[in-house]
């Protein structure tokens, strides 16, 4: 029986415990519970080309553009052509998406998309009825181990041999698998405004760069330039969708302040989000102006519920206040088409990995897409490939680890403060060289995970993710999509 540990319970690792046949041992292990991943966040859709008069070769065109043509066009064209099968096939299996009166499948418009083709489900709901459904189809004899963090991989001989656990008590434990899937998502919370679940804190990330893992294009984070913002402070996103209901983004004197920019308030978001803090920064506040929209509630329920949670007083005024953060990492694992990584039986899928598929900035609505058909590729090639001889669980204990040293490290505030103004939406050689210095002073690189509490190790994982990017961004030849650097 061949045994695999996936690692994260978002969309791609509950998607791929659900592609492999019963003979198959499968442990599905997520740092909370299986309800808290940034999948079950996801309000704006999925892409498809499913529409009439709309073509996989059309999406193909728009990933390209608006991943400034960094993608890797292999993966690009894998993700178009077979992710509307995939799609049709969760349909067929009882996947409920959105429809208009006729019966037909209902596709929304997002920013730098030429055709309608977002599917939703449950209107802003599309990324929660996606997850939730995808977990209901997981079959019952799949072992659930939730409130368990991986702290690290098992790496012997260049081939991955399982995962170090920590659960809620404290107790570290290694597993072994045949083959391990990463799909532990992103990195958002290494800046202060994000629209990220708690849980997502780069630890996939960190845990490849210290099992020398292949990583790729760590300088691409996504700024999204609509997070509801009171007091400086993020409660979540204000999807894309509702730019794409015909919302423009205003300052408080009512400019339009996309108006001058091709593609205007649905250019890619990299574009907008820089326009965004270029406005902020001469003193003006950011809203989107809804007043266009018929219907807000009914079409937007779930963001209509943030605003009244709250005491946003959107009815009266009809704009929304708004500002960028973090949303989402091009970067990261370095992956093939079957999503391998650089080592052998270890694998990476969603937003983790790095197929190249988002380029220097992913197009509106891909992720999602992107995390069904990885795992698809993920779970074709363990299926075709032959099990290993490491089938016991053994303890922790009864391994050698590396010795303890005192960490030294900065608090977390601290971080996301330099993380913000240093390696965040504009960047500059300078300020990436001063971060990258301070970033010295500590001795994150030197601890082992199983040896320091929770906090420090989010800490690490942060830093460890933080140096990544500052290096990337400075490595660049030239400022490109999301990673633009001032005056290069
Ligand atoms: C608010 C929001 C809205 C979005 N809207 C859209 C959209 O409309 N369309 C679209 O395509 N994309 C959207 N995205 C992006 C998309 O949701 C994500 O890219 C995608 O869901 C990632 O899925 P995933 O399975 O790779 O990771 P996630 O869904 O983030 O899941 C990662 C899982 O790994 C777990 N984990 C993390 N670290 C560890 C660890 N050390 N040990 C164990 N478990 C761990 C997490 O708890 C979580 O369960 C949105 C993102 C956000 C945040």
């Amino acid at each position: 029986m061949k045994k695999v540990i996936i690692v994260g319970a978002g969309l791609a690792g509950s998607y791929i415990a659900t592609l492999f046949p019963s003979d198959y041992d499968i442990t599905i292990i997520t740092k909370k519970t299986r309800l808290d991943s940034n999948s079950m966040l996801a309000q704006g859709g999925v892409a498809a080309a499913l529409d009439k008069g709309d073509s996989p070769q059309e999406h193909e065109k728009d990933t390209l553009k608006a991943g400034n043509y960094h993608n890797d066009k292999q993966a690009v064209k894998q993700l178009v052509n077979l992710g509307p099968k995939l799609i049709d096939n969760l349909i067929s299996q009882g996947m409920n998406f959105d429809r208009s009166s006729d019966g037909q499948l209902a596709f929304g418009l997002e920013g730098a998309h030429s055709f309608h083709r977002i599917l939703h489900a449950q209107g802003d709901q599309t990324g929660h009825e996606l997850t939730k459904f995808v977990q209901s189809i997981i079959r019952n004899d799949i072992k659930w181990e939730e409130n368990t963090t991986v702290l690290d991989l098992v790496i012997e001989k260049g081939e991955c041999k399982g995962v170090v656990t920590k659960n809620k008590n404290g107790k570290v434990t290694v597993k072994y698998a045949d083959f391990t899937v990463l799909a532990s998502g992103g990195l958002g919370h290494l800046y202060p405004l994000t629209t990220n679940d708690q849980t997502i804190t780069g630890d996939g990330i960190a845990l490849a760069f210290r099992n020398n893992v292949e990583l790729k294009d760590m300088a691409y984070v996504q700024f999204h330039p609509t997070l509801l913002t009171k007091k400086g402070k993020c409660y979540g996103l204000i999807t894309e969708a509702i730019r794409g209901a015909g919302a423009i983004l205003i300052d408080e004197n009512g400019n339009k302040i996309m108006q001058n920019t091709p593609q205007k308030d649905l250019a890619p978001r990299d574009v907008v989000t820089r326009k965004l803090k270029a406005w902020q920064q001469k003193g003006h506040k950011l809203f989107l102006d809804i007043s266009h929209i018929q219907s807000f509630k009914q079409k937007f329920p779930g963001v209509t519920r943030n605003l009244i949670n709250h005491q946003i007083d959107f009815e009266t005024t009809k704009k929304i206040p708004i500002q960028p953060g973090a949303h989402f990492f091009m970067g990261g694992i370095k992956t093939n088409l079957e999503a391998q990584t650089s080592i052998r039986r270890l694998y990476a899928i969603g937003e983790v990995a790095c197929n190249g598929v988002h380029g220097a900035n992913r197009l509106a609505s891909n992720s999602l897409l992107d995390c069904l058909v990885s795992a698809d590729k993920a779970a074709q090639s363990i299926m075709q490939a032959p099990s290993n001889n490491n089938k016991n669980f053994v303890q922790y204990d009864d391994l050698t680890y590396k010795s303890n040293i005192e960490p030294v490290l900065p608090s977390k505030d601290e971080l996301l403060e330099k993380t913000w103004k240093q390696i965040g939406v504009v960047r500059s050689k300078n300020n990436l060289n001063i971060f990258l210095k301070w970033l010295d002073k500590f001795n994150y690189k030197e601890l082992s995970p199983e040896k320091i509490s929770s906090e420090n190790l989010t800490i690490t994982n942060l830093c460890i993710c933080a140096e990544l990017i500052a290096k990337s961004a400075l490595a660049q030849p030239k400022s490109l999509g999301a990673n633009y650097i001032k005056g290069v």
